[in-house]
């Protein structure tokens, strides 16, 4: 056997990256990984964690105005501070990546501070010019925001940057309308900014169930967030006072202070080497692999976002879980990507497991859909005109749920053990025998008509 640097090297220090060199180590492997930026990834770093952060900081614009209602005397001017909440947030993702260092060091890997690119099968450059070997190499760069390119694209800034901006924009535009889009335009919405977000089609939050998307462009609308849809970028022009002119198609230009692009993600292969271990990649950018995560080269294999499979972080951890039991746990598993749970940290939240009313009843077109669409009592008091609704999807022989599928406060809190239910293939009469618990929104599950 050749007589490699490690057993394992892995690229990036992300959500699947840590999971897999952590496990691999703790099973008595030689790993290294390799980090350029900070140990965390997107979602610890620049995305679900800070974000999850804000989402919590803007709910107070709610709560506070609700809380009148409550009795509670809150002053008319009581003001909101984007600097303390970013600086608070911004030191929680410093703790974070401490401790993610820490829990990597602790399990025995080496963790290298450098970019990392393939050199061949076995073999990776460091950005010193050091080359190291290894058995195998795991591939867990990751994804980038994609910006499309129009001209004056260099103006806008996309959720990287929005975590660190100085002061909030009076105006901003966000392109896209997707998971990014959504949850960015309730922030800034709630944090005082007026909001326009524009979309090439006419629909949001693709692929979620359609009565679920047309309730938050409903709410969304009524709390004065503006949506153009089929337009798409032609160009920004910055002007002399520091303001944005965008030009889009089929609608008027917009002044704005801010264009944050949320059209996506793509893969991070770009520069990797890729092609010196015949590593085949899609029209997408993404690595190709196999169940097991092997790519087209025997020895090196991918995790996470960088194989575009699912973009989520729980999904990454799996992955990177799975190649560490495989490879070196002695343990072969292979991720299960049936019934993902899923949440969009909107305002009002989305949250949804299984197929939609639209993909049930095109893969078995018959089906049972059972819906409760209530004004939670909470809402009712605080006078605040928004409808949460919950809908769940059966066969419609068998009466096993398919879908599960929601908006309207604490939702993603709520969906998560009902997910359990749905991947356990439980039928709705199971939910019909479990009594309520009440006074709840949670209880609606188990009454639905
Ligand atoms: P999404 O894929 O969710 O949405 C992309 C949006 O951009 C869509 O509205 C799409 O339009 C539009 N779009 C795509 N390509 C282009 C293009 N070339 N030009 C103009 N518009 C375009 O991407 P996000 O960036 O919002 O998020 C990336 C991923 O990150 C998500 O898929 C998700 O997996 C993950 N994520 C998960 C979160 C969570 O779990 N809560 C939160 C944030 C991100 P259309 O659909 O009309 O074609």
């Amino acid at each position: 056997m050749a007589d490699y640097d490690y057993d394992l090297f892995v690229i990036g220090a992300g959500s699947g990256g840590t999971r897999a060199a952590r496990v691999s180590a703790a099973y008595g492997a030689r790993v290294a990984v390799a980090e350029e930026y900070r140990v965390g990834g997107t979602c610890v770093i620049r995305g679900c964690v800070p974000k999850k952060l804000l989402i919590y900081g803007a709910h107070f614009a709610e709560d506070l105005r609700d809380a009148r209602k409550f009795g509670w005397a809150v002053p008319d001017d009581c003001a909101f501070d984007w600097a303390t909440l970013r600086d608070n947030v911004l030191s929680e993702v410093d703790r974070l990546n401490k401790a993610y260092t820490t829990t990597i060091e602790s399990s025995g890997a080496e963790i290298i501070h450098e970019r990392a690119t393939i050199a061949g099968p076995h073999e990776v450059k460091l950005a010193s010019g050091r080359i190291v070997t290894a058995e195998r190499i795991l591939i867990a760069t990751g994804a980038t925001p994609h910006v499309p390119s129009c001209p004056g694209h260099k103006h806008g800034i996309t959720s990287n940057e929005a975590f660190h901006l100085d002061s909030l924009p009076k105006r901003i535009l966000i392109a896209g309308a997707g998971y990014i889009a959504n949850e960015f335009a309730g922030l800034f919405h709630q944090f005082g900014s007026h909001v326009t977000l524009i979309n090439r089609t006419d629909v949001i939050l693709r692929g979620y169930d359609e009565q679920v998307r047309d309730r938050l462009l409903q709410i969304s609308t009524m709390k004065g967030i503006e949506f153009r849809f089929h337009a798409e970028f032609r160009g920004i022009e910055k002007q002399a006072d520091g303001s944005l002119m965008v030009e889009m198609t089929g609608h008027d230009p917009i002044e704005v202070d801010c264009v944050m692009f949320a059209t996506g993600r793509v893969p991070n292969t770009g520069g990797l080497g890729l092609e010196n271990a015949g590593v085949e990649w899609d029209e997408k950018g993404a690595i190709t692999v196999d169940a097991d995560n092997r790519s087209s080269c025997d020895s090196i294999f991918a995790v996470g976002d960088v194989t575009n499979r699912v973009q989520l972080t729980p999904v990454a951890i799996r992955e990177g879980q799975a190649f560490a039991d495989t490879f070196y746990g002695n343990k072969p598993t292979q991720v299960d990507y049936d019934c993902i749970p899923a949440a969009v940290f909107s305002h009002p939240p989305i949250a949804g497991v299984g197929l939609t009313e639209g993909a049930a009843r095109e893969k078995f077109g018959s089906v049972k859909v059972y819906q409760s669409d209530f004004r939670p009592m909470k809402n009712v008091l605080a006078g605040r005109n928004e409808r949460a609704l919950y809908k769940m999807i059966c066969e419609a022989n068998t009466d096993r749920i398919l879908g599960l599928h929601m908006i309207g406060p604490d939702v993603p809190e709520i969906l998560q053990s009902a997910a359990v239910a749905v991947k356990a293939g439980l039928t709705k009469a199971a939910f019909d025998a479990t009594v309520a618990l009440h006074p709840s929104m949670a209880e609606e599950l188990v009454l639905l008509k």
